[in-house]
């Protein structure tokens, strides 16, 4: 794609690399079959090659960012599916974070959307704010069906649907602190225990730190890590996002000069897909710059780590039929596709592959708050197309899409860590209890033993 920046324009690095991005785009528009806000919506203004021209034209002109841009750009999931799909190598995360910044720095949003963002922002991140906020939402919870009429008040009654029935306290193991290897210790990792997965489903990293350690891995929740950034990043407030990504730095690095890691391991996708891309986001920063990209050079998925460890066999039957939801995250953002089936595969367990597999389930990060209709309706899809494979469970790797596709079905679904945990020693997950085919193999397995 042509482009007409001028050289003043250009010496701000930041717009220098959105015109390297806009030049590799060549209009092709592969990308738009895959684009889950075209193929719901229709409109080129809501496909990937009609964002890329919203951008350009925003940054060439230098013009504050309009109403109409911003309502395209809203509607974006940051999914990336566009990025698997184009054969010219277009990075359009980076050019849509550059274009979310430029939004924030020159839009005046109305009120109540700027007040809700900064709601967001103050209290996702952190697990104390969090768990109080789900403590107000559960008085609000019964007024969700009510809200969701009111023009206005949608976003409100998305939030309350969103929040869960219950809550479990707070989990020892996501204090920091070291958790020691069983036999001897093959590796050493720091686990990235994150902000809302600690509040909502503490089990995860619980499963995580079970199985590392059942495989001779030495895992340390670094004291002063925290939220990996993704949800003000994804935002546009890019000094918030620099100082998350910080503190884990900070944390991590001192561990690394300490006692040293083999790897920072992260069991969400979405937080992996950003702390892989710190050593891009603080690139100009000279004090950071270097400790930044060796942190994203040794960030794996825990899927990634466990693949390359390989995996002790399992030590019970499991058999159970799995939809395995690859998170955007996972496939698009981190390019992780086979690993998880496999690890899954190797423990007994029948994978399924969900049909249209690529599409987005609407969670993405804080979308399923601010577009809740667009978000609504990637999840009846994503619902649809899981419950077409007939399976017992589901499995996935991201906290969100396992809260988002979980408001719409009545079919367990779990981390995959919690399933690989189970298959190797661990506990039976939380959301198997009273799973009807476990109790079917049961009650079959029971009948064999009787009949011999
Ligand atoms: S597929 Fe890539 S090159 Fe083609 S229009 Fe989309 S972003 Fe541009
Ligand atoms: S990130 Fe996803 S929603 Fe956004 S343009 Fe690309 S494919 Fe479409």
């Amino acid at each position: 794609m042509q482009t007409n920046f001028t050289l003043a324009q250009l010496a701000d690095s930041n717009t220098a690399e959105a015109e390297k991005i806009l030049r590799t785009c060549v209009h092709c528009g592969f990308c738009t079959a895959t684009c889950p806000t075209f193929v719901l919506l229709g409109d080129e203004l809501d496909s990937p090659r009609g964002r890329i021209y919203l951008i350009k034209d925003m940054l060439e002109g230098d013009k504050p960012a309009t109403e109409k841009v911003v309502k395209h750009i809203d509607r974006c999931l940051t999914c990336l599916s566009c990025m698997t799909t184009c054969p010219s190598g277009v990075h359009y995360m980076h050019l849509v974070d550059h274009a979310r910044r430029h939004i924030e720095e020159t839009y005046e949003r109305p009120l109540a959307d700027r007040a809700l963002r900064r709601l967001l922002a103050w209290m996702l991140p952190y697990p104390g704010r969090f768990r109080l906020g789900l403590f107000g939402a559960w008085f609000g919870r019964p007024l969700a069906p009510l809200l969701r009429g009111i023009p206005g008040m949608e976003r409100m009654a998305a939030m309350l649907a969103l929040a869960p029935k219950s809550l479990t306290g707070p989990s020892p193991l996501d204090r920091p602190g070291v958790y020691p290897a069983e036999g001897p210790r093959r590796a050493r990792v720091a686990l990235m225990t994150g902000c809302a997965q600690q509040v909502l489903a503490p089990e995860i990293n619980e499963a995580t730190i079970r199985l590392l350690n059942r495989h001779g891995v030495e895992v340390v929740v670094a004291k002063g890590a925290g939220c990996c950034g993704a949800l003000v990043h994804h935002m546009g407030q890019a000094e918030a996002a620099d100082s998350a990504a910080q503190a884990n730095i900070a944390a991590w690095t001192r561990e690394i000069e300490g006692e040293g890691l083999d790897a920072v391991v992260i069991n969400a996708s979405g937080c992996g897909t950003t702390v892989k891309d710190y050593g891009y986001m603080l690139r100009e920063d000279a004090a950071w710059a270097d400790k930044a990209a060796a942190v994203s050079a040794m960030t794996v998925d825990i899927t990634e780590f466990m693949s390359g460890l390989g995996l002790k066999p399992a030590v019970r039957p499991t058999g159970l039929r799995l939809a395995y939801h690859s998170a955007c995250s996972m496939q698009h953002g981190q390019q992780i596709r086979e690993e998880p089936k496999a690890l899954l595969r190797t423990t007994g367990f029948e994978v399924a592959e969900v049909p249209e597999g690529h599409l987005c389930c609407g969670s993405a990060g804080t979308y399923n708050l601010m577009q809740p209709e667009i978000a609504g309706r990637l999840r009846d899809r994503k619902v649809a197309n899981i419950e077409s494979t007939k399976p017992d469970a589901i499995a996935t790797g991201n906290l969100g899409c396992m809260t988002q596709i979980g408001t719409g079905t009545r079919i367990p679904i779990l981390h995959t860590v919690e399933l690989l945990d189970w298959a190797t020693g661990g506990p039976l997950p939380k959301s198997l209890e009273g799973s009807a085919a476990l109790q079917g193999r049961a009650a079959n397995q029971a009948g064999i033993q009787a009949a011999q």
